[in-house]
Order: structure tokens, then sequence, then C-alpha cells
């Protein structure tokens, strides 16, 4: 067997612990002598597991009571949809929503949200001939005081860029797309009132996607709206009104003992932090061989983007980088280059590894 360095952007890699767990419990979990995919979800063993997993992301977030924690499916492009549809209602009903565009997904939000209402912009980092490469700063946002929420992307995953700073809606609701870099480290999660997450980059597969709502906006959420789409009734059957996806959930909740286990939010902040840097450094010591197009304040974390000199080079370092086990650092389609997507189940030592890669390539193609 062989295991290489992971750098898929989503689905990601997944802790060699968590991985190793579900392998052992696969065909006798918890002495059901069933798998977690073969019992019932309205069973006590599946309950406790459902309820620990919603616990444990309050307690490893410091999230209070007043969070109701949801799982629901369709990803978080689901999300785009369903939080104006709970919010805004019908686009004839003319509410507003403020919506920060800082790239990709940031725009796949704001195309769903026009169905249902008047999207306003506070900031768009759109730019000619080229991806969004910067974050707005809170002194640059434009909010508009009839909007019912400020919604904006916390990382985003094809740019490589991520806020590095909690944006002030001035008293509006505050909703976050986290998907590609929630428990990342820690982060203001009481300053927003709405989070919500894939799970597929730093919490584990896909096919439950995570929603943390305060209860005080609960309580906004419209109530007529298909039984599917609604908050309420997701918060009302504990996320258990239809199916839920349980077996992605069972590998949700062994990512985050594992986080817990290792030290949680602050930990993950420091290794991810030693890991940035380790990356960035490489990058920017590489006298322009390779090339970051974000400025250092606005760069991400979690997906770190950079250019070699020619697309030709951009083509020799993925394949060769293969060759040497490390895998999926192919840029985004629309970016192209490299993008080595760091989340939290790639550990330091891999990084280390692909940053000596990087030095041994620029010596021998520079
Ligand atoms: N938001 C962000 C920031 C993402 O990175 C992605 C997926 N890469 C999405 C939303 C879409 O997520 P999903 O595939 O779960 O719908």
């Amino acid at each position: 067997m062989k295991r290489v360095i992971n750098f898929s952007a989503g689905p990601a890699a997944i802790p060699v612990e968590v991985l190793e767990q579900a392998r052992d419990e696969m065909l006798d979990w918890q002495g059901t002598g069933c798998s977690v995919m073969e019992v019932s979800h309205r069973g006590k063993e599946y309950d406790a597991l459902h309820h620990g997993a919603m616990d444990l992301f309050r307690e490893l977030a410091g999230m209070g009571p007043e969070w109701k924690i949801l799982f629901t499916t369709g990803g978080a492009s689901t999300q785009f949809l369903m939080l104006p549809m709970n919010y805004l209602g019908a686009a004839g009903e003319g509410k507003q929503a403020d919506y920060i565009n800082t790239g990709n997904w940031s725009k796949a939000a704001i195309k769903e949200a026009k169905r249902f209402g008047a999207i306003s912009f506070p900031a768009n980092m759109e730019r000619e001939g080229g991806a969004p490469n910067a974050i707005p700063k809170q002194a640059e946002l434009k909010l508009n005081p009839a909007a019912e929420y400020l919604h904006y992307t916390t990382n985003n995953t094809i740019e490589g860029t991520e806020f590095h700073y909690t944006p002030d809606a001035k008293g509006k609701p505050l909703v976050a797309d986290m998907s590609s870099d929630i428990f990342s480290r820690p982060m203001e999660f009481n300053k927003h009132s709405l989070i919500y997450a894939g799970a597929q980059k730093n919490l584990g597969p896909s096919g439950v996607t995570v929603v943390a709502i305060k209860e005080d906006f609960l309580a906004k959420a419209k109530e007529d709206l298909p039984t599917m789409m609604s908050y309420k009734v997701f918060n009302e059957h504990d996320s258990m009104f239809n199916t839920p996806p349980c077996f992605s959930i069972y590998i949700l909740d062994l990512v985050l003992r594992w986080l817990k286990k290792n030290g949680g939010l602050e930990a993950m902040g420091r290794v991810n932090d030693a890991k940035q840097k380790a990356l960035y450094s490489a990058i920017d010591g590489s006298s322009g061989y390779y090339s970051c197009p974000v400025a250092p304040g606005d760069r991400s974390w979690m997906n770190i983007v950079f250019k070699l000199p020619t697309p030709e080079l951009d083509e020799k370092f993925i394949k060769e980088a293969k060759t040497a086990g490390i895998v999926q650092v192919k840029g985004y389609r629309t970016v192209g280059g490299i993008r080595l997507s760091a989340y939290n189940a790639v550990n330091l030592d891999a990084v280390k590894t692909t940053v000596q890669f990087m030095e041994e390539f620029r010596k021998k193609n520079g």
C-alpha cells in the first residue's frame, strides 16, 4: 500500500487515523454486527453518533447552546439557494441582501441569491485580465442599510485568497461560506449569525454540509417553504426529517474527534501557520521562479496558488511532483498554474517534503 502527499482541493485528504478506524469498524460498528451504513438512523447507536457530532462541532467552535447545528445535503451549493430562500423569499417581495464578491464561489452564491431578491455588493473584487486576487478592506465595504444580511466567502478556494479579519456587518446578520477554511484555526464564529461548509475539505467526506445558525436568526427564517429547503424543519427534526447521510456524518464525527485529540482549533492554527509560512517562503524566496498573484496580507493558508515561469514548466512540475508522490497540485482550470490545498489532514512533514521538492525542481529547471 502507498499513501501519497495529497493536495486535492476537495474532496481532500482525510487523517490516516480516521481512515484506519473506519476500516477497523467497517463490518462491526459498536458491536452492532453491522456497518454504520447498515443501521437505522432512528436507532440509539446512530442517534448518539448524530447528536454527539453536533455537540462536538459546537464545542470545537466555542459555540454556546444558542447555536443550532444542522446537517444538510446537496453541498455548499445548496446553501447558496437555501439561505436566500429562507431569508429573502420570492424575488417579487423586494427583499435585499449584501454579498461581497471575492471570486468564483462568491459569484455562484450570488447567482442563486438573485433568484430570491435584490443583491447589492459591498465590494466586488472582479478585475480585468485575471481572477480576483485580493480581499477588500473593512473601510472599503459599502454596506446596504436595507440588506437582510451580509454574505461573504471566508476563503476563496480557487483564487487562493482568504479573509484575515471578520467583516463588520454593522449590526446586520453576518453569514459566511466557510467551506474551505472552517476549523483551520480559531475564528470569530460568534460574530456570525449563520455559517456553512461542505465537509469535504477540512471536516471529512462529501455528502454532508454543516450549517450552524444562531437561534435569533433562525427565528427569522421563513415558515412556508418546501420541506427540505426549510432551516426550521431541519432544526425541529434534528436534521433527521429524512434519512441523513449517515456514513458521511460518521466520518465527520471521527474527524472532529481527531481535531479535538490533536488540540482543537488553536493547535490546528499553529500547524497551519507553520505550513503556510513554509510554502509562501519557498515561493517568495525563489527569486521570482515561483510567483503568487496574491499580496501577502490576503493569502490563503489553505489554498496556495502560484505559477512557474511558463505553462510548460507548470506541466512539468505537475508531472514530476506526481512521480515524487505529491499529487493533485494542478491549479483550477480557469486559473491555471499550481494550487496546493494544504487542509488540516496534510501535515507539516508533507509540506516540508513538498518545499524540498520545489527547491530541487527550481535548481534543475531554473
Ligand atoms: N464554496 C466554496 C468556498 C468551495 O470551495 C466550494 C467547493 N469547492 C463550494 C462552495 C461548493 O461546494 P459543494 O461542492 O459542496 O457544493
